[in-house]
């Protein structure tokens, strides 16, 4: 597969502060990439940059296989985007504001409007004010307008950003929609680890302007492990008794009393025993399996906005 966007490098400083520290991105033809980083760690500035918006300090972006500050208008053209504020006129319907963008980007197709409407899922609501619309029908109106020109690689600067989990879901449809229907590759950026987790193929994790890992979710998944978690009063006796007794080593003692055991699953009615036999309460007992949560914690040491 080649790369849409391939960075070398790319680094933004503001004065001693690099917001952007040697990013290597390798976004993949046909993908759905997960941006994913907690608030502040470099992700609307790495999507300025490749977008032209504002200009690296140091390292290169290539777009298509083009070296995007040599050829921006003409790679601009094949990609649609979403960042920050929507632009729209609230005192028009939708298909007004799309009239006048698609005539501002030279889109000429007739049903370029209604198409972009429809994919959106706002159809029935063209003739709606877009003061009337909410926070989700804009930013779907957003994304139907940077389709209107039927783009190759669409980048969207947090989209689900202040929407309720219905509004969220349908973003989330219209994305996977783009990419098997119009086969656009897609970055999306977010700070929402489930949302990326439903959604992406391939995840980049930046912290602190720094790309942590760039892995594919299938690989990622495959390295899940299957665990069962016990609440107990006392987590750090609970660990030497089964150390004692069964010789387990395979667990992590959590903060808030838990113990996390990755062996012996289906064997918790005999732990359980050997805890309470011990005068260990046990408040809650659950089988899970490792995610992407655990993961990005383990990466940023940090806890993540969810
Ligand atoms: P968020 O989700 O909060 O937007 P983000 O991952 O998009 O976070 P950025 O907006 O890229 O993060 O910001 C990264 C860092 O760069 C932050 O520390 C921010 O304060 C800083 N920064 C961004 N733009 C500027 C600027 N124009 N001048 C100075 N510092 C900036």
């Amino acid at each position: 597969m080649n790369a849409v966007i391939k960075t070398t490098n790319l680094t933004k400083a503001y004065g001693k502060h690099k917001a952007v520290d040697r990013l290597q991105l390798n976004v993949l033809e046909g993908q759905i990439y997960g941006f994913l980083g907690q608030n502040g760690a470099g992700k609307t500035t790495t999507i300025r940059m490749l977008l032209g918006l504002i200009q690296p300090t140091e390292g290169q972006i290539e777009i298509f296989g083009e070296l995007l500050r040599k050829r921006q208008m003409d790679i601009l053209r094949r990609v649609g985007s979403i960042v920050e504020f929507s632009g729209f006129y609230g005192n028009l319907t939708a298909k007004e504001n799309l009239m006048i963008n698609a005539k501002l980007m030279g889109v000429h197709t007739r049903n370029a409007v209604m198409e972009a409407l429809e994919i959106a899922g706002l159809e029935q609501e063209s003739g709606k004010l877009v003061g009337k619309y909410s926070l989700g029908m804009k930013q779907r109106l957003g994304i139907a307008r940077a389709i209107l020109h039927h783009p190759e690689l669409l980048i969207l600067d947090e989209p689900t950003n202040g929407l309720d989990p219905v509004g969220i879901a349908e973003i989330r449809r219209l994305i996977q929609t783009l990419a098997v229907e119009r086969k656009v590759t897609i970055l999306i950026s977010s700070h929402i680890l489930h949302e990326i987790e439903l959604l992406a193929e391939r995840i980049g994790i930046i912290h602190e302007g720094k790309l942590l890992e760039e892995i594919d979710m299938d690989i990622l998944k495959s390295r899940n492990r299957k665990y069962v978690e016990f609440q107990v009063s006392n987590p750090n006796s609970a660990a030497m008794l089964i150390e004692q007794h069964y010789g387990i080593n395979g667990y992590e003692v959590l903060n808030e009393g838990v113990i996390r055991l990755y062996t012996h699953l289906g064997q918790q009615g005999k732990l359980n025993r050997l805890f309470v036999e011990h005068g260990i309460e046990v408040s809650r007992i659950a089988e899970s399996e490792t995610r992407l949560e655990d993961y990005f914690v383990r990466l940023t040491g940090g806890v993540p906005h969810v």
